[in-house]
């Protein structure tokens, strides 16, 4: 097989040992003499694995007791929809620190009043906002915790004085977490914990069931965690691949461990690009990711844009490419991506100095 660098933003790397057993189980499962594709959902191995990869989620992640993990279909996108369904009464609060983060609050205005409490939409989102006030009398405080598109992440668990819902979907996994602070956290598994197809919710019990309106039977809380997520046919290969990967955290040392190599990994490159004088990064240093890393041409290097990204390729880097409304480059470091291929990138970054300056 051909050796790449992968920096996809999602779907994304993932841990080859975690896709080498689920292939072991697309042939056989669980010594059924059936793929993992074939089974009954309701088999007993079957639910042997939801069992398992949710107990996988508490204890990596050290969820409290009282909350729920779920894993439901259509992705991030669907719970913009279902967070402002299940939560909003009288009013919602946003952060909006990017296009997902306004994808949210979009959801929201359409089922109640939603208020944006602070933006960085006028310098393309490339800080976290600061000095803001969540209003009280809101019923919950929404906060995307990393910016896939622009690099910009909240760094630490916030305090709110109001419900705190989390969409993780980018960084979830690559640092402990104190699940306490929220009521709810979610995200497509595709970005750092599994392929797409699966979404994972962790919901706090008593915080639902407050809303008064109507809440259709797929778009409620209450039915997936009353069914154990198998209300319908769940997503089972994706959730397979999933509970290879937490187990691949796990065999990793778990998330403490994960976030120093994360960390590792992110410093590398960002320390070449503030060396390296042909580039750029484009989010304020304090707002920067640890799993997204955005960068362009420096003044006076921007017609090499192109030459770059050419020579990148010819030596293995894939999916730098950044996203249209940033430009320039983006590489994502999550979790499977080995540190070798971030010294592998930035040494390209350095031969292409030597060439080109
Ligand atoms: C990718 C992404 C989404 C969208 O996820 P889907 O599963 O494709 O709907 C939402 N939020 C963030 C932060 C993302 O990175």
């Amino acid at each position: 097989m051909k050796q790449v660098h992968n920096f996809n933003a999602g779907p994304c790397v993932l841990p080859k040992e975690a896709i080498n057993n689920a292939i072991e189980a697309l042939k056989d499962f669980a010594g059924t003499g059936m793929s993992v594709i074939e089974v009954s959902h309701r088999s007993k191995e079957w639910q042997a694995v939801m069992d398992e990869t949710e107990a996988l989620w508490k204890e990596i992640l050290n969820i409290p007791d009282g909350y729920k993990v779920l894993f439901l279909g259509g992705g991030a996108s669907l719970q913009f929809l279902m967070v402002a369904m299940n939560f909003l009464e009288k009013k919602a609060a946003y952060l909006e620190t990017g296009v997902w983060a306004k994808k949210a609050l979009k959801e929201a205005k359409g089922i109640g009043e939603a208020v944006c409490v602070a933006s960085s939409a006028d310098t393309t989102f490339n800080y976290i906002p600061k000095g803001y006030t969540i209003p009280t009398d809101a019923d919950y405080f929404h906060i995307t915790t990393n910016n896939t598109i622009y690099g910009t992440e909240i760094h630490e668990d916030i305090t709110s004085p109001i419900p705190l819902i989390a969409d993780m979907s980018s960084d979830i996994m690559s640092r402990p977490v104190d699940v306490s602070k929220y009521v709810m956290i979610y995200g497509g598994a595709q970005k750092n914990v599994g392929p797409a197809g699966v979404t994972f919710v962790i919901v706090k019990e008593d915080a639902l069931g407050k809303v008064s309106r109507y809440l259709p039977t797929m778009l409620n809380y209450k039915t997936h965690i009353e069914n154990g997520s198998m209300f319908n046919t769940p997503p089972v290969f994706s959730i397979l691949v999933m509970n290879e990967t937490l187990k691949w955290v796990k065999r990793c040392g778990g998330l403490k461990a994960i976030q120093k190599i994360n960390k590792e990994k992110a410093d590398l490159l960002y320390n070449e690009i503030d060396r390296n004088p042909m580039f750029v990064g484009t989010a304020e240093k304090e707002s920067r990711s640890v799993m997204n890393i955005c960068f362009v041409m420096a003044e006076g290097y921007k017609d090499k844009e192109d030459a770059f990204m050419a020579f990148a390729k010819e030596n293995g880097m894939v999916g730098i490419k950044g996203h249209r409304s940033v430009g320039g480059f983006r590489a994502s470091l999550y979790n499977a991506c080995p540190i070798d291929s971030v010294k592998a990138l930035v040494e390209c970054m350095q031969k292409f100095e030597k060439l080109h300056k």
